[in-house]
């Protein structure tokens, strides 16, 4: 059986003092429970990842950043790359992010580079995946999820085995609007029989995770959910008892 892996985006916020309490009241509150192989993540902004990194201190609480260079090196200014990630204590890093690639124009070329990029420095990508409003309500799908999955096929190779894939549809970022348990499957189990055509192997290995508007009130249904083997939680992951219940829904 897969894992579930919980990881909490928080995109533009936090502050030194919000941090603190937020690292006191999930280590407090995750504190001898037995979360059974379960892992959260934590990706706060990178200027917050050395505190965060002193303050998460329970052994299944691990750091991630939330994007990282197609470069290794250079003349880049503002860039982070996946070798400084890891200097940072990061096990895992988000790439290719809706918003990235709405706001920076991220491609599929560059996502591949990243991801790659990031399995190089020893970190696990979370490489993100869905459609757009408009094209769920244009019958596309399954079309747009294929053509993600087969450049990440083209430009890993093998290395897809070292991926976390994160099915977010656009439509329910931030919305408010989550998928249905029955949407989320149907794109989840399409995902994964479009890695299985290359390799079954890791097809039934890869985890996949659902992001779109979870919260404490639907995180155990979408996590009994049969292809999703985690959540990527964006708003309600600031809120630290709404995240904690996150983190222990299912349990
Ligand atoms: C996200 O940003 O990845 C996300 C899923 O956000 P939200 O939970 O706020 O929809």
């Amino acid at each position: 059986m897969r894992s579930k892996i919980i990881i909490a985006n928080w995109k533009l916020n936090g502050n030194w003092s919000f941090n603190e309490e937020f690292a006191s009241a999930l280590s407090k509150g995750l504190k001898e429970i037995d979360l059974k192989d379960r892992q959260i993540v934590i990706c706060p902004p990178n200027v917050y990842l050395q505190q965060m990194n002193g303050l998460l201190l329970e052994k299944s609480i691990f750091l991630g950043g939330q994007d990282l260079s197609d470069e290794l090196s250079g003349a880049f200014t503002g860039e982070t790359s996946g070798a400084m990630l890891k200097d940072f204590g990061c096990r895992y890093v988000l790439v290719g992010h809706s918003e990235r690639r709405e706001r920076h124009f991220e491609t599929l070329d560059v996502i591949v580079k990243k991801a790659v990029n990031a399995i190089s420095a020893g970190i696990t990508p979370v490489v993100c995946v869905g459609e757009t409003s408009e094209q769920r309500q244009n019958g596309m799908m399954k079309e747009v999820l294929s053509e993600q999955i087969q450049s990440l096929v083209t430009g890993m190779g093998d290395q897809i085995d070292a991926v976390v894939l994160a099915y977010e549809p656009v439509w329910a970022i931030g919305t408010g609007e989550t998928a249905t348990l029955e949407q989320a499957q149907e794109a989840h189990q399409w995902l994964r029989s479009e890695i299985e055509k290359v390799n079954p192997a890791i097809a039934q290995k890869l985890p996949i995770i659902y992001g779109g508007s979870v919260k404490a009130g639907n995180a155990a249904e979408l996590l009994q959910v049969a292809d999703i083997d985690g959540l990527l939680v964006g708003g309600a992951s600031l809120v630290p008892h709404e995240f904690l219940s996150i983190c222990l829904a299912g349990l």
